[in-house]
Parts: structure tokens; C-alpha cells; sequence
């Protein structure tokens, strides 16, 4: 019996170490590729067609460095990473956070899930503390030399500390919510688990626009003027109710500029950054409107979400057939607990999901596609956006050239000239200019 076990403990760490392994070495091999095509692409200026002529060989010279730059620092981010997740698995953290949240939680009540709150917040406390150095460098070593850093250590640390209460006003009941129904509501407990994480996340989608954001950054209802008008215009044309246009002062933390459409139902906001609006004309602000309404027209947050829900629904099942298993808890040097079982869902099942990160990508990039063509369509004219696109590419210095695996597996939105392109045909469709 005793052999048994251990064998079959061996099989789990095993089966394990081979995915976690082989994530590893596909994202490390990604970036490798990436790194030497976009040196070599820049070594030999070789912009694609589209783009030449509009971006100067400066700026591309500075993309070319600042994406070469991150590829490098991720290079050693990802070795980082891996020893991290590999000591809390397997180097004694989860059995010493076990003991001391039973130490902790057990003066509580039972009822109240104190042990259980206790472990899944001290794991995510050891994560985001020797996660702590990758961000301070990110921030203040390599966004710094490209000049996009506009945060102060101060800054940065109040966020963390911000974050961190946040995540404990949240995380305390959301953990109660499902370590409750995971022991007490019987044997369909992941059915129930299913629709309160569910709840809770579309509860999230509501308030994060109007309650949580707003502890970070400043939201100010868009400036009178020109932009401002044309906007109202837009909005009431296509049917976007305009009280939901915000300005953000991004510039507090980064000169990175974006654009994004967030929140469901009365909630829904579509925010710009300061520093978008400052490097754009009224006509490219538009287009860039036009497309984070045609995200809300084309109810992407609504399907992204149902998309998620499958993946919940799918991932609790798996769980409920494989908590009963003891030598998946006693390979990481675990007792079998619905908490422990939160844990290593959460640590471990990365490594065997990480083939669906290139599938929702594909996803986003067709919404992204969508909201380009909805933008084309809406202002009649496919040269705003482009304008728009190509004015981001440059102040973000993004990578103009990435490898096609890198970005068929990494990228969210499609390339800048992919984009171009799928706008100027969109036109040709529509036979406006
Ligand atoms: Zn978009």
C-alpha cells in the first residue's frame, strides 16, 4: 500500500515536470526566435512593405532596441519564474504555509474558513513578493532607459499596497464563497461553485470600471472642444451612450498610450489616456472612438466572457473528479483539503492549459479585427485609423516586426501592418477611400 502511493505520487510529479517542462521550453524557444528574427530584420532595415515610408529609420531603429531590449530581460524573467514556481512547489513553501495557516486559522471558528482563506492568501502574498524584483526592473531599469517610466518607487510601492487591500477586500469573501460551497453543499459542490464564481466575476465586470479603477488613476469626463463635439456626434449616430467617454491621466505612471472599452451593461465605459490624446489629431482620436465602440457594438466582453465560462466550467469538473486523489496533494508534500486543492488547480493547471493562451489570442485578434472594420465603416474612411495605428506603433515603439509564431501565440492584437492591411481592404469592400 505504502509503495503504492509513493509510485503513484512519483507518476504525478513526473506527468507534471514533463508539462511544466515542456511550457518552459515553447514560451523560452518563442522568445529566442523572436529576438534573432527582429535583429535580423533590423540589421538589414527590412520593414514590411506597408509600413515603408511611413516610419522613420530612427524610430524603427529604437522599436528594433526597445523590443530587443524586453526579449533579453524576458529571456532571464522566464528562468526567474520557473525556479520560483519550482521551489514554492516542490521546496517545502506549501507545506510550511500549511502549517502556519492551521496554526493562524485554527483560532477561528470552522465555520468561517480561516485556515483555508489564510493558505490561498499567503500563496498569493509568496507569488506577488518574488514576483516584487521582475516589476521594479521592468519599471525602473528598462522602461526607464526607453523613457517611458513616469512612476516614482513611491508610487510604485503605494500601488502594490493599494493592490494588496484591494485583493483582501475581495479575495476574503470570493475564497469564503467557494472553500464554503466546496465543503458544504454536497456532491454537485462544483456545479454551485461554477455559478458563484461566475456571479462574482460578471459583479467584477460591473464594478471595476466605476469602483476599482478609479483608486489608481483619475477619470475625467472628456475636455469641451472639437474632439470632444465630434465625439458626442459619433456616439449618438451609432447608438454609444455618451456619458461613458472618460480620459485617463495614464501619463502619471508611463508615456505608453492605449485606448480600451471596459465594464457590461450601465457600467460600460470606454476610457483614453492622456497621453493618447495628446500625441493624436481629432480625426485619429475618432477612429481610435469608433473602435472601442465597435468592441461594445459587437458585444466582444459578452463573448470573451461566455468563452472564460466554458473554461471555468470545464476546469471546476476536472477538479471535482481529481480532489478525492491523494497522491496528486501528497506530491507537493500536501494533506488532501478543499483549499489545498484551490491551490494547486491555480499552480498547476497552467502548464497543461498553456496550449489555449495561441486559441484565445486568435479570438481577441478577429475582435480586434472587427472593431478596425466597424471603425472603417462607421467614419467612412479607412485612413484615420491607420494614421491612429501607426501613431501608436511609434510612441510605443511596437515591435514592427515580430516573429510569426511569437505573435500568433503571444499577440493580442494583430501586427500593425496586419491591421493596415485588413483596414485598406475593408475600404476597397466598402469603396470608400
Ligand atoms: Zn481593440
Amino acid at each position: 500500500m505504502l509503495f503504492k502511493a509513493s509510485t503513484m505520487e512519483h507518476f504525478v510529479i513526473v506527468l507534471f515536470l514533463t508539462f511544466f517542462a515542456l511550457e518552459f521550453l515553447v514560451e523560452f524557444v518563442l522568445n529566442e526566435l523572436n529576438i534573432r528574427y527582429v535583429s535580423r530584420k533590423g540589421a538589414n532595415a527590412e520593414l514590411p512593405d506597408l509600413l515603408a515610408g511611413k516610419i522613420s529609420s530612427e524610430d524603427y531603429r529604437k522599436s528594433v532596441e526597445y523590443t530587443l531590449a524586453k526579449g533579453r530581460f524576458e529571456r532571464w524573467a522566464s528562468i526567474y519564474g520557473a525556479v520560483v514556481a519550482l521551489v514554492i512547489l516542490f521546496g517545502g513553501v506549501l507545506p510550511f504555509l500549511d502549517r502556519l495557516s492551521r496554526d493562524l486559522g485554527g483560532r477561528f471558528p470552522p465555520g468561517l474558513k480561516a485556515v483555508g482563506i489564510i493558505f490561498c492568501l499567503g500563496v498569493a502574498l509568496t507569488f506577488s513578493l518574488l514576483s516584487l524584483p521582475v516589476g521594479l526592473y521592468s519599471t525602473f531599469v528598462l522602461e526607464e532607459r526607453f523613457g517611458f517610466n513616469k512612476s516614482t518607487l513611491r508610487l510604485y510601492l503605494i500601488d502594490k499596497l493599494k493592490g494588496l487591500l484591494v485583493s483582501l477586500v475581495i479575495g476574503i469573501p470570493f475564497l469564503f464563497g467557494v472553500l464554503y460551497l466546496m465543503e458544504e453543499s454536497g456532491p454537485y459542490w462544483w456545479l454551485w461553485a461554477f455559478f458563484f464564481i461566475l456571479a462574482f466575476q460578471l459583479l467584477m465586470v460591473m464594478i471595476y470600471p466605476t469602483l476599482i479603477a478609479p483608486l489608481f488613476n483619475k477619470f475625467s469626463p472628456l475636455k469641451a472642444g472639437e474632439l470632444r463635439e465630434r465625439i458626442l456626434a459619433l456616439a449618438e449616430r451609432v447608438g454609444f451612450k455618451t456619458s461613458g467617454i472618460y480620459t485617463m491621466d495614464g501619463s502619471k505612471r508611463s508615456a505608453h498610450s492605449n485606448a480600451y472599452f471596459t465594464g457590461l451593461g450601465k457600467a460600460k465605459r470606454i476610457v483614453l489616456f492622456d497621453t493618447l490624446l495628446e500625441q493624436m489629431t481629432v480625426e485619429q482620436g475618432l477612429a481610435v472612438l469608433a473602435h472601442e465602440i465597435g468592441h461594445y457594438k459587437m458585444k466582444h466582453i459578452r463573448k470573451m466572457l461566455i468563452v472564460q465560462g466554458i473554461f471555468l466550467f470545464a476546469g471546476l469538473y476536472i477538479l471535482s473528479l481529481l480532489i478525492g486523489y491523494e497522491p496528486l496533494f501528497r506530491a507537493f508534500g500536501l494533506m488532501p483539503s478543499s483549499h489545498a486543492a484551490l491551490v494547486l488547480l491555480g499552480l498547476i493547471s497552467g502548464s497543461f492549459t498553456f496550449y489555449l493562451t495561441p486559441l484565445m489570442n486568435r479570438l481577441s485578434r478577429k475582435h480586434e479585427y472587427e472593431a478596425d472594420r466597424f471603425s472603417v465603416k462607421t467614419l467612412e474612411d479607412s485612413k484615420p485609423m491607420e494614421e491612429a495605428l501607426l501613431n501608436l506603433t511609434v510612441k510605443n515603439l511596437s515591435n514592427l516586426t515580430p516573429h510569426p509564431w511569437y505573435s500568433g501565440y503571444h499577440y493580442s492584437h494583430p501586427t500593425t501592418a496586419e491591421r493596415i492591411r485588413a483596414l485598406r481592404e475593408e475600404a476597397a469592400r466598402l469603396g470608400v477611400s
